[in-house]
């Protein structure tokens, strides 16, 4: 049956035995009445789940492992699961929508929209490891008690007041970034409406694991409730070591004898081959002496700076102690 948010007035499919639903274009979840009308949504009622997914977390850590670069062989028969946790993270959900102008020196203005929905990860050890991260807007249910006895459950270290300031700092962020983009030099900038709604606290099931591979514990985040792998260090085998010291060496080879080759002709060219081949092989010389790296299926990795935050959940969450209540079996 068709049903209208009665937020945004989206209208969209449910299936007929449905009593609640949330809608896909601003979040809201709200209660079905009769041939699918909308029933006022319950003030009191904005606690929400995300139920788990019914596969086994190292078995989805290893099926990603096993297609990366460089990953040994034999890792994943030669792995033992240490740790296996299952956390219940605090995000509070907002909708999010905003215009801003920016103008440039040539009196040219420019237009910035955004419209989304957001998570403000309210756990001190999960928000550098959930920085940005995408959360699905459907699937969540009404918050049952019984969650809280289930793997470490996790309360909000603020109240959704300042979730709301946070999330209408990241929606000026997001317009001022899109509107400076597209207009270089700009002399004013300002932000003509910004709208955020609260859409609920959510309690968002995150494993954390760890396994032992030749005598080394590796660690690793999975989404709990659509299997995504956040974030898993993982050893690089010698041959892939072997491999990129070869490679990085011939690029500075090369770079150095074409440098050499036209230094007769063009002094100045020595800078044009033999800096970016130093610089090229620097970047794979460096990744090669590594014995561990990261590798997510959720994020780009290349910035080292974003994973000073996932360092210190790392850190935060490998002393924590472990859960006194059992957490299901696959
Ligand atoms: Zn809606």
């Amino acid at each position: 049956m068709e049903v209208k948010c009665p937020y945004c007035s989206a209208s969209f499919e449910v299936p007929e035995t449905v009593a609640t639903t949330t809608c896909p274009y601003c979040g809201l979840t709200f209660r079905l009445g009769i041939e699918g009308k909308a029933l006022e949504t319950v003030p009191e009622a904005d606690h929400f789940y995300f139920p788990l997914c019914q596969t086994d977390p190292m078995e989805v850590l290893m099926a990603f492992l096993i297609r990366q670069v460089g990953v040994p062989k034999d890792l994943s028969q030669g792995s033992v699961l240490k740790k296996r946790e299952l956390h219940y993270v605090p995000v509070y959900f907002f909708h999010i929508e905003g215009r801003a102008l920016a103008e440039s020196r040539g009196g040219r203005t420019t237009m910035a929209e955004e419209l989304d929905n957001i998570g403000i990860v309210a756990s001190e050890p999960f928000t550098g490891l959930l920085k940005g991260y995408r959360f699905p807007m459907r699937g969540k249910r009404y918050f049952e008690e019984r969650i809280q006895s289930q793997g470490i459950y996790h309360k909000p270290s603020f109240d959704a007041d300042i979730g709301k300031k946070l999330a209408d700092q990241r929606l000026r962020e997001a317009l001022r970034k899109e509107a400076l983009e597209s207009c270089n030099n700009a002399l004013r900038f300002e932000v003509e409406e910004s709208k955020v709604e609260y859409r609920g606290l959510v309690h968002y099931p995150i494993w954390s694991l760890s396994y032992e591979f030749r005598g080394e514990v590796y660690e690793g985040f999975v989404d709990g409730a659509d299997g995504k792998v956040i974030l898993v260090e993982h050893p690089v085998s010698l041959e892939a070591r072997i491999l990129q010291i070869t490679t990085a060496t011939a690029i500075l080879l090369t770079g150095f004898v074409m440098g050499i080759a036209l230094w007769t002709y063009t002094p100045l060219a020595i800078l044009g081959t033999l800096i970016p081949g130093i610089a090229s092989s620097v970047v794979l010389l460096t990744r090669s002496v590594k014995r561990r790296v990261k590798a997510s299926e959720t994020r780009a990795m290349e910035d080292e700076k974003e994973s000073i935050g996932v360092e210190k959940a790392m850190e935060v969450l490998a002393g924590l102690q472990k859960p006194r209540t059992p957490i299901p079996d696959f």
